[in-house]
């Protein structure tokens, strides 16, 4: 398994599913073919499949360990969970998470602390498994913590519209269930979540995507790695930052969100942690043309750590 270390911390990533080709218009309304095809010289065909009009795409989270403690950021899909309105996480039965947590020596019950970037039912559904018709969580021991004002959202949302309206139920069937029987907190979107002499975990608002989407900044040693959920789905962005992504919240704030997260990446150095980019766990970033290019990566299948 690829680790990424930052001076006393270490990050690796927890996939679901590494490669899954999906459909342009899965992601994006304004893609043409001309602007796949002009990306063509620096992403591959797994990456951008212009034959068959589709991205590559993957599900993982992030595991961070540092002072002794092991930080989940985001939880991907989930198993069985009913999604007839989400077809590509429909009743998924899938060993990919839990084994990729265990090849980082981890059990779900060694988590000390779950942070999810947003409430939407790819990033929270491993919260949850079924056991005996019933959602439980699955890392029981940990503090789970969530944007308040994300939450108040989905919630209110859940009241007013019904289950399958709030993120296609994944807010009754993988959040709900965990503040009713784990420790949680609905935190501001600035929060410090470690900080110990090792290093830092804080969160850092980047809205748009989701109401109040935000980034995950990992810092030791004077570097820097922002897990960064939804602000950024594929490589193709980089290119054109500020094209919409279909789901968008707000986005013209989702924009504004890429664009700072790829200018701060760019001039400080920072990994840049994008669980949808398949192949690419970690890139780190460089200016191309007034837009935006990988300058490093570590690839998912490399055996050694980077950096
Ligand atoms: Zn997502």
């Amino acid at each position: 398994m690829v680790t990424l270390t930052l001076g006393a911390v270490t990050v690796n990533p927890i996939a679901e599913i590494e490669y899954c080709p999906v459909h342009v218009s899965f992601l994006f309304n304004d893609l043409t073919t001309e602007d796949m095809q002009r990306n063509l010289d620096w992403l591959d065909d797994e990456v951008v499949d212009i034959v068959n009009e589709k991205l590559g795409f993957s599900f993982r989270a992030y595991l961070v360990k540092i002072a002794g403690l092991n930080v989940l950021v985001d939880a991907c899909n989930g198993n069985h969970k009913n999604r007839p309105t989400a077809r590509w996480q429909h009743e998924l039965d899938s060993s990919g998470f839990l084994d990729s947590l265990k090849a980082a020596g981890v059990a779900p019950e060694d988590i000390n602390i779950v942070v999810c970037t947003h409430l939407h039912c790819d990033h929270v559904g491993w919260l949850t498994q079924l056991s005996e018709d019933r959602w439980v969580p699955t890392f029981a021991n940990a503090r789970h913590i969530f944007s308040g004002k994300e939450f108040d959202h989905y919630h209110e949302r859940m009241r007013t519209q019904g289950s399958a309206a709030a993120n296609h139920g994944a807010f009754e069937d993988s959040v709900l269930p965990v503040t009713e029987s784990c420790r949680f907190e609905l935190v501001q979107n600035d929060m410090v979540i470690v900080d110990s002499p090792q290093g830092t975990v804080r969160l850092v608002p980047s809205a748009g995507h989701s109401i109040d989407h935000v980034s995950v900044s990992i810092q030791s040693q004077g570097q820097e790695a922002i897990v960064c959920g939804d602000v950024v789905h594929h490589p193709i962005q980089l290119d054109m930052p500020l094209m919409p992504m279909r789901s968008d919240f707000d986005p013209a704030l989702a924009a504004q969100s890429r664009q700072d997260l790829l200018n701060h990446c760019a001039d400080s150095g920072a990994w840049l942690l994008a669980g949808h980019f398949c192949k690419y766990p970690f890139v780190s970033i460089r200016r191309h043309n007034g837009v935006f290019r990988i300058k490093n990566a570590a690839s998912a299948g490399e055996k050694n750590g980077v950096d």
